[in-house]
């Protein structure tokens, strides 16, 4: 392979998805000299085969399923699902047929330089780049960041490796909803694709192996995702092993402890791995068989070495990575004067119908970490925008309390527009606000927000 030179940079960046241009874009602009090294596309996974793209189709099949809610509400009304427009629009607009060119032009234009390219680290300070016709090495004067995500994890069940089976990637440029669906995996992921292929038309069955879905969220919330999927007719079933796949003409054949089933289609979305062997990650002394790069504080992986988003495991989402991109830019300006990153108050959201948004410790997160512990709950349906809402108002909010602080340390919020009524008590968390300052506001009625209320008066004692 050609060698195509030796270049040196303040900062050479290895992936630039959301975490990776968040960063490099900022230390470009402040006039730092700055390599940008992306194997596919700049913006990474979020834009063309993750956020976006299933945001879209969330929409879609959101918008059916308001339609089929016109008889009990408003008289009649029929849906004749096509996925056509869905496809268009993440071809068209979400990913601009997934050509990164505009952002590739935005960096440029902040400054920096780019690199189509595989990075692997040579020691702390070199990144040699595999490129199309060469190899260069690139010399870092200041630091390498390393922002390379994940890629899907497929777990070891016989016959997975030898079938065609989806993730993400093929599912997003789905240009037809597919027959049938097989998702294996309860996940944010796995769910919000189950979801919204099923309200498209297809018959979808999620194979979760824990006994619940959203397993690291609170109990409710896989139990309340769970009753609705079921009730749009999803055949879900936790607690299930898989002990075979295979694929033949008729499509996909998945044998489990519960019976078999059979799918035009099979999805894998059984979470995601780094690649730090592939990154280099060893020469620099670290464990490559490693779940995730530890980092302090600051991103600091070892001196002139910082790494960033999901390759770090602190929380698999493009506001984690963004965050983190800010806190690594200031240290790598300021010299180690920058503030420190602070986990508290992440927000998740999934995004299924029940929307499940969450902040904070889960009840038995906040227990296992030894905080006497204060629960509250209000169940939407129940609360009076809830009750006027009817049709689809599956929900509830929960609070986390520290009874000795009076402070809340979680929350999670599901239902209508549960990712957006978590807002306000992201804040309450983060802010560390007093309950009883919380109890002393005035909330608007009659909102969805306004059950943070009665979850707060409900708040009792949980020993
Ligand atoms: C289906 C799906 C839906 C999602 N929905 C949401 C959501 O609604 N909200 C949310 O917050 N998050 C969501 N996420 C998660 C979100 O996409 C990720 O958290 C986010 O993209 C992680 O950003 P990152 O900066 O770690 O980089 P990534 O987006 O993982 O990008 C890393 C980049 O590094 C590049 N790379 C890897 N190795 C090398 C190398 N050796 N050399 C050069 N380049 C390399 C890759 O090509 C990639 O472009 C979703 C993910 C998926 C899969």
């Amino acid at each position: 392979m050609a060698d195509t030179g030796t270049d040196t940079a303040d900062v050479v960046v290895v992936g630039m998805g959301p975490g990776g241009e968040a960063l490099a874009g900022s230390l470009a602009g402040a006039g730092m000299d700055v390599v940008g090294v992306e194997a596919a596309l700049v913006g990474g996974e979020c834009p063309y085969w993750g956020c976006i793209p299933t945001k879209m189709m969330v929409r879609a099949s959101d918008a059916l399923a308001e339609t089929r809610r016109v008889p009990e509400l408003a008289g009649t009304a029929e849906a004749f699902p096509d996925f056509a427009p869905v496809a268009r629009r993440i071809r068209d607009e979400a990913t601009t047929d997934w050509d990164d060119t505009a952002a590739v032009d935005r960096f440029l234009g902040q400054g920096g330089r780019f690199v189509r390219g595989t990075g692997r680290l040579e020691g702390a300070d070199t990144v040699r780049v595999r490129e199309e016709g060469g190899e260069r090495l690139i010399r870092a004067r200041t630091g390498v960041v390393v922002a390379a995500g994940t890629v899907p994890f497929a777990p070891p069940i016989p016959g997975l490796d030898r079938v065609p089976y989806w993730t993400n990637r093929d599912a997003v440029r789905a240009e037809k909803a597919p027959g049938s669906l097989c998702v294996i995996g309860g996940g944010p992921i796995g769910l919000e694709f189950a979801q919204a292929f099923a309200r498209f038309g297809t018959r979808v069955s999620v194979l979760e192996a824990q006994d619940r879905l959203l397993g690291p969220e609170e109990p409710e919330s896989g139990e309340l995702v769970a009753g609705v999927l079921s009730r749009e007719g999803l055949d879900v079933r936790t607690g299930v092993r898989i002990t075979g796949v295979a694929h033949g003409p008729g499509g996909f054949a998945v044998e489990t402890d519960h019976g078999r089933i059979e799918a035009e289609r099979l999805l894998v979305a059984t979470g995601r791995r780094p690649d730090l062997e592939g990154l280099g990650l060893a020469s620099i002394g670290l464990d490559t068989s490693a779940r995730a790069i530890p980092v302090d504080e600051r991103m600091r992986v070892a001196p002139g070495v910082w790494a960033l988003g999901d390759i770090v495991g602190r929380g698999e989402f493009t506001h984690v990575s963004v965050y983190q991109a800010r806190i690594a830019a200031q240290d790598i300006l300021t010299g180690g004067e920058g503030p420190v990153a602070d986990y508290r108050a992440l927000p998740r959201v999934t995004f299924t119908d029940p929307e499940v948004g969450a902040v904070g410790l889960t009840e038995d997160r906040a227990r296992e970490q030894g905080v006497r512990v204060r629960t509250g709950t209000a169940q939407v349906p129940s609360t009076a925008r809830g009750w006027i809402h009817e049709a689809g108002n599956d929900g509830f909010i929960k609070l986390v309390e520290d009874r000795d602080a009076g402070v809340l340390v979680g929350a999670t919020s599901a239902g209508p527009n549960g990712g957006e009524v978590l807002g306000a008590l992201s804040v309450a968390v983060h802010a560390r606000t007093a309950v009883e300052v919380l109890r002393s506001m005035i909330y608007a009625y009659p909102t969805f927000h306004r059950g943070i209320e009665d979850a707060l008066n409900d708040l009792v004692s949980g020993d």
